[in-house]
């Protein structure tokens, strides 16, 4: 691909990189007041935290796989991903140079996805065939991926049996071991079989042999596997760029109190990529997007009128669905289980208000 050449004036050109959670809302909160380009290796942001009830429901997708046109109608995409950043300009993959004002940096976890939305929603379908055609299942991981596709299944389909194996002694490490208790008492309730403290060799199964070996020498009969392992951050490849030295020694990226990478004055980074000591949740990404598009608004105008926006870490809440209708939850002061908590987030993921965020129709019309 040729460098990109913007049109619009000097002081009004907004690249993205990164378009998830955090950087989608930012490109959308931006697109009236700048030339903005979004910078993504796909051609649609989705809804992370729906991907689990996708599996066994391809359908779901429709509403939470969504092409970046459909919401970032003003600006530019630029579907590569990103892998130079410059004083003044950001290279992606496929060549093209881009020349930016304000960069914002929302790269957040990495992860091998399609390219087309219509690719990833066939990946559902053959997910959601590969589920319905298996009398059971091993799910691999522990974290807020393995138990939500356990309890999704467990839920969906009670007839198949359900193995669940963690390496670490407890599920939902990112939270506390209360509601991590809860959620295992609640798989264990809907006869899903959780092994802790063991690692599954995947190479010990192969297409005529479903039998898997664990690190503690159980074995295991599953007609088919689903890896739900966390994901690294997304930000080896700025190790190569000016930002080298912005990067802390998790490889997070360093920011101020205005969501500015460490001493730069136009470059933001927000949501999971940051170094900010505080829960890597979807609902913070957005609350670091909004203050990064408000500053930059700020200094787009030339700052005088108005300050900085600060932002500061609230409460953290942390909610774990468990199938349709239950969740765990964990509030600052109690930890709930049940279908109270689930009323919260079970039945719909968040995705009307994830869609209405971002100007779109709860529903699909
Ligand atoms: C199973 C599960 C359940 C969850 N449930 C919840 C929940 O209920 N509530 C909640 O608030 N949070 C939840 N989360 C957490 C939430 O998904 C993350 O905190 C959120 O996605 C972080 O947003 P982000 O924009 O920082 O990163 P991501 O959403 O990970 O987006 C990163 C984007 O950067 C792109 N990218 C990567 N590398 C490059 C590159 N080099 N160049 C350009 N683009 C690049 C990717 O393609 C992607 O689009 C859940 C997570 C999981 C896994």
């Amino acid at each position: 691909m040729a460098g990109i050449v913007s049109t619009s004036k000097q002081g009004e050109r907004v690249v993205v990189i990164g378009g998830g959670v955090a950087g989608s809302l930012a490109a959308k909160l931006l697109q009236a007041d700048a030339d903005v380009t979004l910078i993504d290796p796909k051609e649609y942001f989705e809804i992370t935290w729906a991907s689990l009830r996708s599996m066994v429901e391809p359908s779901f997708a429709e509403r939470t796989v969504i092409n970046h046109k459909n919401y970032f109608k003003k600006g530019r995409v630029v579907t590569s991903p990103a892998v130079n950043i410059t004083e003044t300009d950001v290279t992606t993959k496929d060549g093209a140079v881009i020349g930016y004002d304000y960069l914002v940096i929302a790269t957040g976890h990495n992860d091998l996805f399609p390219k087309t939305r219509q690719e990833k929603l066939s990946q559902y379908q053959t997910e959601y065939e590969k589920i319905i055609s298996s009398q059971s299942v091993l799910i691999v991981g522990g974290g807020p991926s393995g138990v939500e596709l356990a309890a999704e299944i467990a839920v969906d389909f009670p007839e198949k049996k359900v193995t669940l194996v963690h390496r670490g002694p407890r599920l939902l490490e990112f939270v506390g071991e209360k509601a991590a208790d809860k959620a295992f008492n609640w798989l264990e309730s809907k006869k899903v079989e959780v092994i802790l403290n063991q690692s599954v060799d995947l190479s010990s199964a192969s297409e005529g042999n479903k039998t898997y070996r664990t690190s503690g020498g159980e074995t295991i009969h599953a007609d088919c596997h689903f890896l739900c392992v966390g994901k690294p951050l997304a930000s080896q490849w700025l190790s190569g760029t000016v930002l080298k030295d912005s990067l802390d020694g998790k490889g997070r990226v360093m920011v101020d109190e205005h969501l500015r990478v460490k001493d730069r004055k136009n470059v933001f980074a927000i949501g999971d990529i940051t170094n900010i000591p505080e829960m890597k949740q979807g609902y913070i990404a957005e609350s670091h997007a909004n203050v990064a598009v408000k500053n930059i608004k700020v200094m787009m105008s030339g700052g005088k009128k108005k300050k900085l926006s600060t932002y500061k870490p609230g409460s953290e809440i942390a909610i774990v669905s468990l199938g349709r209708k239950d969740s765990v939850a964990q509030f600052p002061f109690v930890t709930v289980v049940g279908c109270l908590p689930g009323l919260i987030k079970s039945k719909d993921l968040f995705v009307g208000k994830t869609r209405k965020a971002r100007g779109l129709s709860p529903k699909l019309v």
